[in-house]
Order: C-alpha cells, then sequence, then structure tokens
C-alpha cells in the first residue's frame, strides 16, 4: 500500500538545491541556484512527479485500479504516468497519445509500453476534443473505470505536490526575497510554486508554447481556490517557435550551459528558461546581489533524436 511517506521513500526528496557559477552571474552580481528537480527520479523525472504524488495517493484512496491520460508521442506525463503506474502497483494504465502511430515506435512511448501502458492513438481532430464529456463517455466505454488526468497532469491535486518544492526551496536556500523561475507548459507546477506559505518568493514562469495568453487565465483558474498565493507572472517571450520548436542559437546556449555547469539540459522546456532567464539578466532584469532559483524540471528522457 503507498502512503505518503512511502511513496516519497520512492524518490530523492528533497532534491538537491545547487548553485552555479558563470561569467555572466559574476558580472552581473546575481547569485542563481537550480532546484534539482531532474533528479527526483530516473524515470518520474522533475515536476510530473510532483504533479502525480497526490493523485496517485487519492486514486489509490478510491480504489481506482486504472489511470488514464493523455499526451503526445513525447510527452514527459506520459512516460511518468506509466512508470509510476507500475511502481505503485496499479493494474494497467493508459495512454490516449495524439496522432497516428508511426512504427517502430519511438523511445518515450516504447518505455511506456514496456511498464505495461496500453496506448491508444486518436486523430488530433480528437485529441483536440478530449476534454468533451462525450468523448469522455465514450473513453469509460471503452476502458470502463479509470482514474482521468488531464493532459500535463496539470488538475487540482497537482498542486499541492509543486508546493512541496517550494517549501523545500525554502529549507534550502537561506534567505527571504528570491525569485523561482520555471518552465510552463499548462501551467501547474507554476500555480502549485506560488502557493508557499513560509517565504514570499515571486515566481516567473517561461512559456513554452506560441500563443500563450490563455496561461494567465488558467493558472488563475488553478488558482481560483488558494486565495493566499505569492504573486507570479508568465514570460511569453522565449518560446522559439512553438511547443518543441528549436533554433541553432538555443542548442548552442543549451550544450554551453551544459559545459559550463556540468547540468544536462533539454531544448524543449529547461533549455528556453534558462536561455530566457539569462536574457533577462543580461539586460538587468534583476537588481544586483539578488537571489534568483531556476527549477530544473528534468524531461530529460524525451530528448528528440532530430534535434541538431
Ligand atoms: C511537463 C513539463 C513542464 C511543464 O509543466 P506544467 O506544469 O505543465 O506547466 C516543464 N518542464 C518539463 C521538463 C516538463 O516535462
Amino acid at each position: 500500500m503507498i502512503t505518503t511517506s512511502n511513496i516519497d521513500h520512492h524518490a530523492n526528496i528533497p532534491t538537491p538545491l545547487q548553485e552555479i557559477h558563470h561569467k555572466l552571474l559574476a558580472e552581473k552580481q546575481v547569485r542563481l541556484w537550480v532546484k534539482r528537480d531532474d533528479l527526483i527520479h530516473a524515470s518520474i523525472q522533475g515536476n510530473k512527479w510532483r504533479k502525480l504524488k497526490y493523485n496517485l495517493l487519492n486514486a489509490q484512496a478510491k480504489q481506482y485500479e486504472v489511470l488514464l491520460s493523455f499526451g503526445g508521442a513525447y510527452s514527459n506525463h506520459i512516460h511518468a504516468l506509466a512508470s509510476a503506474g507500475a511502481l505503485f502497483g496499479f493494474n494497467k494504465t493508459i495512454g490516449i497519445i495524439r496522432g497516428e502511430p508511426t512504427p517502430p515506435l519511438n523511445a518515450t512511448l516504447q518505455h511506456a509500453q514496456n511498464c505495461g501502458m496500453q496506448l491508444h492513438f486518436i486523430s488530433r481532430q480528437q485529441y483536440r476534443d478530449k476534454e468533451q464529456p462525450d468523448f469522455i463517455r465514450q473513453l469509460h466505454q471503452q476502458f470502463g473505470r479509470f482514474y482521468l488526468l488531464p493532459e500535463g497532469g496539470s488538475n487540482q491535486l497537482a498542486l499541492p505536490g509543486c508546493l512541496e518544492i517550494s517549501q523545500e526551496i525554502a529549507n534550502q536556500i537561506g534567505c527571504h526575497h528570491y525569485t523561482i523561475c520555471t518552465p510552463v507548459g499548462s501551467g501547474g507546477t507554476l500555480a502549485g510554486l506560488s502557493l508557499s506559505h513560509s517565504h514570499r518568493p515571486t515566481i516567473l514562469g517561461f512559456a513554452i508554447l506560441k500563443n500563450a495568453g490563455f496561461l494567465k487565465a488558467k493558472v488563475s483558474h488553478l488558482l481560483a481556490e488558494h486565495p493566499q498565493h505569492n504573486p507570479w507572472q508568465i514570460n511569453l517571450d522565449y518560446h522559439f517557435g512553438g511547443y518543441a520548436k528549436v533554433t541553432h542559437e538555443l542548442i548552442h546556449f543549451v550544450r554551453e550551459f551544459t559545459t559550463q555547469t556540468k547540468i544536462p539540459l533539454e531544448p524543449i522546456y529547461s533549455g528556453k528558461m534558462f536561455y530566457g532567464l539569462f536574457d533577462l539578466i543580461k539586460r538587468n532584469f534583476f537588481p544586483k546581489r539578488y537571489t534568483i532559483v531556476a527549477l530544473h524540471t528534468g524531461g530529460l528522457q524525451g530528448e528528440r533524436k532530430n534535434t541538431k
């Protein structure tokens, strides 16, 4: 049986908070710490572990045996869910995958299938309607009783797990005024981070999607039941053309960052956040002697083979 203490026992918690050194940081006199959630678990990385934690406990408490969710072919959430389902003894996980199958399976989906996940491909058109009650009803007819997680895992129960990241940072950092940076996909991580009560950090998200204006409303909606949250904002300037789009400049930055810091990044989420953060530091966005914490959300499983 999984209990809260027992579930954390499977992860590397608290994850390390590591200061990094770089000539730009020295020049601008800001301190930058990286919260290494990429090290939380080998196959349930970063914020996906944090978002799943209370969902798994809830699913178990309500005696669900099947977990179902949605994602693209490289989805870190699908990868994590399949791993977690197997690790915590759920009978089955089902992944509703966007688009037609193009055999052979990529590494993400192959891993999911190896964990026992049943993959079910639907058209992009159908995928857009995945949250419609009619479609969910259809899924229930097909698959019976299941615990439903939204795409990316960002529901209400994702928040307390992400709040724990803020609390760990508060215990580790030793100062009161700082900004926590995170990449933003569906907004659940940002929303959870902002719930920290012990310290009052500012939360700065970097949207990795193009046309991400909707995110503000989405995060506000997630926080509607939580009037006590810290200030947050989402920067929309560093999406590099959209989800999973990259440029040579971004790839170059990611390589250079990894060489200098020995911290592995991927260009889809953490690479864009660090690029954006370094650019803001260059532009004197932060005052001198300011402290910044960048959340490394993991995602290293999803490296595309075709990124140059
Ligand atoms: C899913 C994911 C995110 C986005 O988190 P949200 O809670 O959806 O905003 C960020 N980084 C990585 C590596 C992810 O896999």
